[in-house]
C-alpha cells in the first residue's frame, strides 16, 4: 500500500475567465464524443491547406485568413525594452529562413539544431525549419560544451543556428570533435564576423538575399518535425522524435487546458530547449493566434512579477520550482504589482505541491492548474481545467482523446505483460500503479533517436508505459506518487518522495525539499530528506528536530528518519529536483550523466 496523505485539502471552486464561463459539462461532453480523427480532419480540411504542417498552422494560416497584422511575439530585450513581431512578419521571415536552408541543400527530414536563448530568431529558425519539412532540434542555451557536443554528435548535426557569443563559449571548444557540422548560421553579431567561424554564415545577410516566398511542400501528418531531448532526471537524456500532426494536440490542449485564445498574452517560462518551451512556448499559442511573450533576461521574483504586470500577461505557464521561488520571496512582494490581467497559472514538469496551489489562491488570488506530460507524450495529457474543480495536489484528469490506465507492477516496479500477453489494469480507485496511455494520440513520440529497442520497450499490449506511478481517485483525478525509479520501499511501505516533500513543505521554514531512500539493513530503505529553508529561518539542530517531529506527526511510519539542510538542491535545467544525484552523493556513488544539471547559483 502506498503512503496516502492524511492531510485533506479544501477543493478550490471552478474559476471563471473573461470569456463565456467554461463548464464542467463541456469537459465531460468533449471527452465523451471526442476522436482525434475529427480534430485532424478539422485542420487538414481547411482551404489552402498543405497536409498538416506545424508552421502552416502556426503562421501562414493566420495570414491567409486575414490575421497577419496581429502581434505574434512581444519580445523583451536585455534592458527591458520591448519590440513586437506580427504574424505576417513572422510568416515572411520563416519563409526566408526556409529558403536559406534550401539554398544550403538541407534536405527534408534532415535535422537542424539551434543553440539560442529566448528570442524571436529562435521562432524563425524553428518554424522556418518546419516549413522546409526538416527536423528542428533545439538545444538548451545554458548547456556546456560537452552536452552540446554529445547531442550534435548523436543527432548527426550538420546545421546549427546560434549566436556568435554562444558559439565561442559552447561550440568552439569542441569544434574539432564535430566533423559532421558543416553550416553554422549566426544570429546577430558584427556583419562580416561570420567568416572567422568555420562554416559560418551571417543569418541576417543570408535571409536578406533569400526570397520571401516559400511554398510549404504538402506535408504528410506523419512527417518528422521535432527532436527533443528529455530532461535527464533519471539518467542519460533520450532523444524523442515527434511528427507534424502533434500540432493537433498542441492546439487542442492550449485551448482546453491553457484556455488560450487570440486575445491572450501568453508567457511560458520554459526554455525552448525543452519540449515545453517549444510545444507551448512557440507552437501552441501561435496556432490560436495569441501573443507570445519572450524575455531574454535571467529570472528573479521581482522581474517576474514586473513582467507579468507590465506586459499584461493573461495566462502564465511555468514550473513548480519557479512558483516555489515566488513563494519564498514572501507575500508582501506580489501586493506591489497589478496582476489583474492574469486569469490563471498553469504548471508542469514536477509534482506541484498543494501548498503552492493554496498560496496561488490566497496570495495571488489566482487558480494554479497543474498538468502532467512528458517529452515522449509531446503535449499535455492530464490536467486540471479552468472549468473543473481543482484538487490541490492532483494532476487532474486526462484531456479529451486520451485514455489512461493504472497498471499493476511486477517485481521490478514496472508494469508487466502477464502470461496471457496482457497487462493488468487496476480498476479500483486509489491503487498505486504505473500510469499508461492508450497508444495512438497524434503527439505521441515516434521513436527514440538511434534506440529502437528502447522505443519498443516503452509499449506493451497497446499501452505506452510512462514510468511514473500514480493513483486515480473515484472521480478520475490522477495523483502523482513518484517516478518508478524514485520510489522508496521502507519497512513494507511504498513511499513516494513527493508525498514526503509535500508534507515537509507544509512547515513554514521549508522552501523546498528533496527526498530519497537510503539502504538500511532493517527497513530495506529509510527515508532521508534534504531541505532548503526559507529566508528568515536558521538551519540549525533545533529546526532539524522540529522538522523530524513535524513530519512524524503528518506521515507516521513513512516520515524521514534523517533531515539534512541544503540551500542548493540539485535541479535539472528544466527545473526538476534531481533525486538520483542527491542519492548518489549521499551514498558515494557515481554521479552518472549530469549534462542537464543546473549549476548552483
Ligand atoms: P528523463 O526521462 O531523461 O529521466 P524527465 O522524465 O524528467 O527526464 P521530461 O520528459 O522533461 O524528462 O519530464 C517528464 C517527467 O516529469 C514525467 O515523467 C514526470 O515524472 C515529471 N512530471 C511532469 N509533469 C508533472 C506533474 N505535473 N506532476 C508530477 N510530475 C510531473
Ligand atoms: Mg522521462
Amino acid at each position: 500500500m502506498a503512503a496516502v496523505s492524511t492531510h485533506v485539502w479544501p477543493p478550490i471552486a471552478p474559476s471563471v475567465g473573461s470569456g463565456p464561463p467554461p463548464r464542467l459539462a463541456d469537459y465531460e461532453a468533449a471527452r465523451a464524443g471526442f476522436r482525434w480523427e475529427d480534430a485532424r480532419r478539422e485542420l487538414a480540411g481547411l482551404p489552402g491547406h498543405h497536409g498538416l504542417n506545424i508552421a502552416d498552422e502556426a503562421l501562414d494560416r493566420h495570414v491567409r485568413e486575414g490575421r497577419g497584422h496581429r502581434r505574434a511575439i512581444l519580445a523583451v530585450g536585455r534592458h527591458g525594452e520591448t519590440s513586437g513581431v506580427t504574424y505576417a512578419q513572422l510568416a515572411a521571415h520563416t519563409s526566408r529562413f526556409a529558403n536559406v536552408l534550401r539554398g544550403l541543400g538541407v534536405a527534408p527530414g534532415e535535422r537542424v539544431f539551434s543553440l539560442m536563448g529566448r528570442q524571436p530568431a529562435l521562432f524563425i529558425a524553428a518554424l522556418g525549419t518546419l516549413k522546409a519539412t526538416s527536423v528542428f532540434c533545439p538545444l538548451f542555451s545554458a548547456f556546456g560544451p560537452e552536452p552540446v557536443r554529445d547531442r550534435l554528435v548523436l543527432g548527426n548535426g550538420r546545421v546549427l543556428v546560434t549566436t556568435p557569443a554562444l558559439y565561442r563559449r559552447k561550440v568552439e571548444p569542441v569544434r574539432d570533435q564535430l566533423p559532421e557540422l558543416e553550416h553554422v548560421l549566426l544570429v546577430g553579431g558584427d556583419p562580416g564576423s561570420a567568416h572567422s567561424v568555420p562554416g559560418g554564415i551571417d543569418l541576417a545577410e543570408a535571409m536578406d538575399a533569400a526570397g520571401e516566398e516559400f511554398a510549404i511542400p504538402p506535408t504528410d501528418p506523419d512527417t518528422p518535425a521535432l527532436l527533443h531531448f528529455t530532461s535527464g532526471t533519471t539518467g542519460r537524456p533520450k532523444g524523442a522524435v515527434h511528427a507534424h500532426e502533434a500540432v493537433v494536440v498542441h492546439r487542442a490542449t492550449a485551448q482546453w487546458v491553457l484556455d488560450l485564445g487570440a486575445d491572450d498574452v501568453f508567457w511560458c517560462t520554459a526554455d525552448p530547449g525543452w519540449v515545453t518551451g517549444m510545444s507551448y512556448g512557440v507552437i501552441a499559442p501561435l496556432t490560436l493566434g495569441a501573443t507570445v511573450v519572450t524575455d531574454a533576461r535571467d529570472y528573479d521574483a521581482l522581474r517576474w512579477y514586473s513582467l507579468l504586470q507590465d506586459q499584461g500577461v493573461t495566462v502564465w505557464y511555468t514550473a513548480p520550482t519557479a512558483l516555489r521561488m515566488l513563494m519564498r520571496a514572501g507575500e508582501e512582494l506580489p501586493r506591489r504589482y497589478d496582476l489583474s490581467a492574469l486569469r490563471h497559472i498553469a504548471s508542469v514538469g514536477e509534482p506541484l505541491n498543494p501548498e503552492v496551489v493554496v498560496w496561488g489562491r490566497d496570495v495571488l488570488g489566482l487558480p494554479v492548474h497543474d498538468n502532467w506530460w512528458q517529452t515522449e507524450t509531446g503535449a499535455i495529457m492530464v490536467a486540471n481545467y479552468r472549468c473543473a474543480e481543482v484538487r490541490p495536489g492532483s494532476m487532474g484528469r486526462p484531456v479529451p482523446g486520451i485514455e489512461t490506465a493504472v497498471l499493476e507492477r511486477g517485481e521490478d516496479g514496472r508494469a508487466q505483460v502477464g502470461p496471457d500477453g496482457h497487462v493488468r489494469i487496476l480498476t479500483e480507485p486509489g491503487l498505486v500503479g504505473e500510469l499508461a496511455l492508450r497508444r495512438g494520440w497524434p503527439s505521441m513520440f515516434r521513436g527514440y533517436l538511434h534506440d529502437e529497442q528502447r522505443y519498443a520497450a516503452s509499449f506493451a499490449d497497446g499501452w505506452y508505459l510512462t514510468g511514473d506511478l500514480v493513483r486515480v481517485d473515484g472521480q478520475g483525478y490522477h495523483w502523482f506518487v513518484g517516478r518508478a525509479d524514485d520510489v522508496i520501499k521502507s519497512a513494507g511501505h511504498l513511499v513516494g518522495p513527493f508525498e514526503v516533500e509535500t508534507a515537509l513543505m507544509e512547515h513554514p521554514a521549508v522552501a523546498e525539499a528533496g527526498v530519497i531512500g537510503k539502504p538500511d539493513p532493517v527497513a530495506g530503505e529509510v527515508v532521508k530528506a534534504f531541505v532548503t529553508v526559507r529566508d528568515g529561518f536558521t538551519a540549525d539542530e533545533a529546526l532539524r528536530e522540529e522538522l523530524l517531529a513535524f513530519a512524524r506527526r503528518r506521515l507516521g511510519a513513512v516520515a524521514p528518519k534523517e533531515v539534512d539542510f541544503d540551500q542548493h538542491l540539485p535541479h535539472t535545467r528544466s527545473g526538476k529536483v534531481m533525486r538520483r544525484l542527491l542519492r548518489a552523493r549521499e551514498l558515494g556513488l557515481e554521479e552518472g550523466d549530469t549534462s542537464t544539471l543546473e549549476p548552483p547559483a
